[in-house]
């Protein structure tokens, strides 16, 4: 198969958008079909991810396509949690041992509009908005597409099909339809809603501190909020869908800005519209999609399409962009012949999605909870310590895979590893001053290889 092959993508979500870039730059031409209007010309729905955090394996990605620098313009560094207590105490947890290992908050809308822009710069790229995927004939090598303003329906050919459609994809629904096996798709038990933290004086537009990821840890549940370019926080309320602390709760104006009184009084009078918003804005479901099979005849699956998570480590955007350069490294590796990479990219990436799945699920637990835990405390100080002492040996988890680029699937493994240590260290001591070093040698020692390489 030549390179002069059309490529259909569906989505052009950040992960659709992103892979348009690369094969536009390989010369394909892509035509991306997206459900909704073009976000560039049209304002975003309240409520919906307003922002998220952008990591290394994101980073990587957007270096690899050349954009960097006019990301870089997007992007606010956030260098740790910041825990807010009931009480309104803080207490600042950076994220890695070294100045540079921080996380970026970006703009959902302002991301994705320069991707397209980028990809339409490509000359090879053409974005079809308001056309919506509805149905796969991949015997004929057909696909229908519905438009949602006149409800018109296009039945198309397509050489290759790439789907990036997103958690509820139809490119998947329809490969479930036709009997392909191995997706299962679970929800969380827990939701989400957004509000704003507006921008303050022009003098000072951040109310909270501008460079952290700001955590408010109540067990059960919890609120983060990620700071935007023009002063504002978005801020997120994770908590169960049922039961006495949750969205089913909280059922008037009074119920929910006592609830705030209560549980989150440092950041009550910063949101003014807590009520309007509340009721305003939806709730959004959370889960995990997972995917044995990505490809089907010449149809691919990738971003959250095959492998959505809970946004609970910052990583599905970051593991969908590393999709995209791991499909690009493939079609170099075998001279853009689909027909291998599409297998080899499946193997290439499940086994990483699984595990990336996994450690979002248990870093829930650890956002909402863990962190106050003074034991979890002197488990990251020993962690960056040893790291300090080991750098070729042990990585903290989290930093493995926020700012490394090993898999995750080894990131995960390692991480079992290192965490026993951990806690065979902390067994009698609850503190640093108390750690023996020399038993923390030998547990690394015997218990973790050296990294193969640099990653
Ligand atoms: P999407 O962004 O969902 O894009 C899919 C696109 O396909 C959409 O534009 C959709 O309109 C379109 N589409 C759907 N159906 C059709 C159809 N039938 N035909 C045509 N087009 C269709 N990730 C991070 O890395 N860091 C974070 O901090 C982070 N925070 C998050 C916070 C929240 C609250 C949530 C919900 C997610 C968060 N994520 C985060 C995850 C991240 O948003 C997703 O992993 C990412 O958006 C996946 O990109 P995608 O392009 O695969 O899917």
């Amino acid at each position: 198969m030549s390179s002069k092959e059309e490529i259909t993508l569906i989505g052009a979500g950040l992960v659709g958008s992103l892979m348009s870039i690369y094969l536009g730059q390989r010369g394909y031409q892509v035509n991306v079909y997206e459900k909704l209007p073009d976000i560039r010309k049209t304002t975003i729905p309240a409520g919906r991810s307003i922002n998220l955090a952008l990591a290394n394996r994101g980073i990587r990605a957007l270096e690899q396509v050349g954009i960097i620098d006019k990301v870089n313009e997007l992007l606010i560094p956030m260098k740790g949690r910041m825990l807010h207590d009931v009480n309104g105490e803080l207490t600042l947890q950076p994220y890695g041992r070294k100045p540079e290992e921080v996380i970026y908050s970006v703009s959902r809308a302002g991301l994705v509009s320069l991707l397209r822009d980028e990809a339409e710069s490509t000359g090879n790229v053409t974005f079809c908005f308001e056309q919506g995927l509805t149905d796969i004939d991949p015997d004929n090598k057909t696909f229908s597409i519905k438009h949602t303003q006149t409800n018109n329906i296009q039945t198309l050919d397509y050489d290759i099909l790439l789907g990036a459609d997103g958690a509820g994809s139809q490119t998947r629904q329809v490969l479930e339809k036709l009997g392909v096996d191995g997706f299962s798709s679970e929800l969380l038990e827990h939701s989400y809603k957004e509000l704003t933290i507006p921008a303050g004086t022009a003098d000072a537009p951040f109310q909270i501190e501008k460079e952290a990821l700001h955590i408010w840890p109540r067990g059960g549940y919890m609120l983060i909020a990620l700071p935007n370019l023009d002063g504002s926080f978005t801020v997120t309320l994770f908590m169960p869908n049922e039961g006495p602390v949750s969205f089913e709760a909280f059922k008037s104006k009074e119920e929910v800005e006592a609830f705030f009184k209560e549980q989150f009084s440092d950041v009550l009078e910063l949101i003014p519209s807590l009520a309007q918003d509340y009721f305003n804005n939806p709730t959004g479901i959370l889960g995990t999609v997972r995917s044995k099979n990505w490809s089907y005849k010449d149809i691919l699956l990738f971003g959250d399409a095959s492998h959505a998570i809970v946004p609970f480590h910052g990583q599905g955007m970051n593991c969908g962009f590393e999709d995209c350069s791991e499909l690009h490294r493939l079609l170099n590796q075998y001279s853009d012949d689909w027909s291998p990479v599409m297998q080899a990219f499946a193997d290439a990436r499940k086994d990483n999605a699984n595990a990336i799945a996994d450690m979002a699920l248990e870093n829930y637990i650890e956002m909402r909870d863990s962190v106050r835990d003074p034991k979890f405390q002197l488990k990251k100080q020993i962690a960056f310590k040893l790291e300090e002492l080991y750098p070729t040996t042990f990585i903290p988890r989290y930093s493995m895979v926020m700012f490394h680029h090993m898999p995750y699937a080894e990131a995960y493994r390692r991480g079992k590893v290192q965490n026993d240590i951990l806690n065979q260290l902390t067994e009698n001591s609850d503190s640093i001053e108390h750690i023996d070093w020399d038993q923390a040698r030998q547990l690394v020692e015997q218990n973790l290889e050296p990294f193969s390489k640099e990653f």
